[in-house]
């Protein structure tokens, strides 16, 4: 199916974009890589009147450092953020999430902060996000505001974004010292996205022990999360697989599973705990590598 006719803007500034969101309201969507809206728009589930393109904005693009927070600009592609060496280096766990994204073809065209925008359930960057503490930063006509990860994803293809407003810009706080991370994935062999991720990041103490682990979900329920009753059971215990297993049992608490023809609640949950413990695994063994 084609999608619905529609007015085509490439504005050449961040302002003048947020202007033609304003001018529009709901009648106007933002272009950014195109790999999750022109899907939905030629399948007619949405039928926006204008396309905002926002892919000329250069300034959106890219990763710098700024007193060892990591800046990436949210037009910054997949492949982008697999191969900038400031990122493998100082945050490895968002190169390792983005080479696991969809193919080729997705990895060069989709960009982080469409990903992070679109809110799917299955999507791979909200568990990363949610487990390194970033912020968001978005733009709007009120000016510039950032938004803890914690505070983004608020239900299936929501966030805390407002109609108006562009995201600009992911901040990445710099890892501590003794600090491993990893990300797990059970993927949909047909298109990559997670029937569950989990990413985690742990700190130890210099005698092994929890200083704190942070870890997040996606793709188990309509929306990504932290996984709270985890990482309080963890703080201050000596990092040993016994310990690792018994928390990594809590990861599910709370958690409302999806049922879809892709899996059941049941396996979802049973996956999500699985791939939890195998992410703590990891993510202590490269913290005490480092
Ligand atoms: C075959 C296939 C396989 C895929 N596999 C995976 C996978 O394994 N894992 C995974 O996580 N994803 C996967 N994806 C999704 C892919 O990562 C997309 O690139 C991503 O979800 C959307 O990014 P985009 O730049 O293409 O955004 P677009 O499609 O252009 O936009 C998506 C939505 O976000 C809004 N938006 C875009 N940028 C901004 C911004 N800066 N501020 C505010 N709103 C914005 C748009 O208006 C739109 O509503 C797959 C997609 C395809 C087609």
């Amino acid at each position: 199916m084609n999608p619905a006719a529609f007015a085509y803007h490439r504005p050449a500034t961040l302002d003048a974009a947020i202007a033609l969101l304003q001018e529009h309201g709901d009648g106007a969507k933002l272009l950014a890589g195109g790999h999750s809206l022109l899907p939905v728009l030629k399948l007619r589930l949405a039928e926006p009147a204008h396309l905002v393109d926002i892919g000329g904005l250069a300034a959106l693009r890219g990763i710098r450092d700024e007193n060892g927070t990591l800046r990436v600009g949210a037009l910054t592609s997949h492949t982008q953020l697999t191969t900038d060496p400031l990122l493998r280096a100082r945050c490895p766990l968002i190169p390792e999430i983005a080479e696991r994204v969809g193919d080729r073809q997705v990895r060069n065209r989709g960009t982080l902060g469409g990903a992070l925008a679109h809110a799917d359930a299955a999507a791979d960057y909200p568990a990363g996000i949610l487990a390194l503490d970033a912020e968001l930063v978005a733009r709007g006509p009120n000016g510039e505001r950032t938004i803890p990860a914690a505070n983004f994803f608020v239900a299936f293809l929501t966030t805390a974004l407002a109609p108006d407003e562009i995201l600009t810009e992911i901040r990445l706080p710099a890892l501590r010292p003794r600090t491993g991370t990893s990300y797990q994935k059970l993927a949909n062999q047909a298109s990559g996205y997670a029937i569950v991720g989990v990413a985690a990041v742990v700190t130890l103490d210099e005698q092994g022990r929890c200083v704190e682990a942070r870890v997040g979900i996606t793709g188990t329920s309509e929306r990504a999360s932290r996984a709270a009753t985890l990482e309080t059971a963890l703080r201050g215990a000596p990092l040993d697989d016994v310990t690792i297993a018994a928390a990594a049992d809590l990861a599910t608490d709370g958690l409302d599973p999806l049922d879809d023809l892709h899996a059941p609640a049941d396996y979802r949950l049973g996956v999500t705990r699985g791939l939890a413990r195998r992410a703590l695994l990891a993510a202590a063994e490269r913290a005490r590598a480092n």
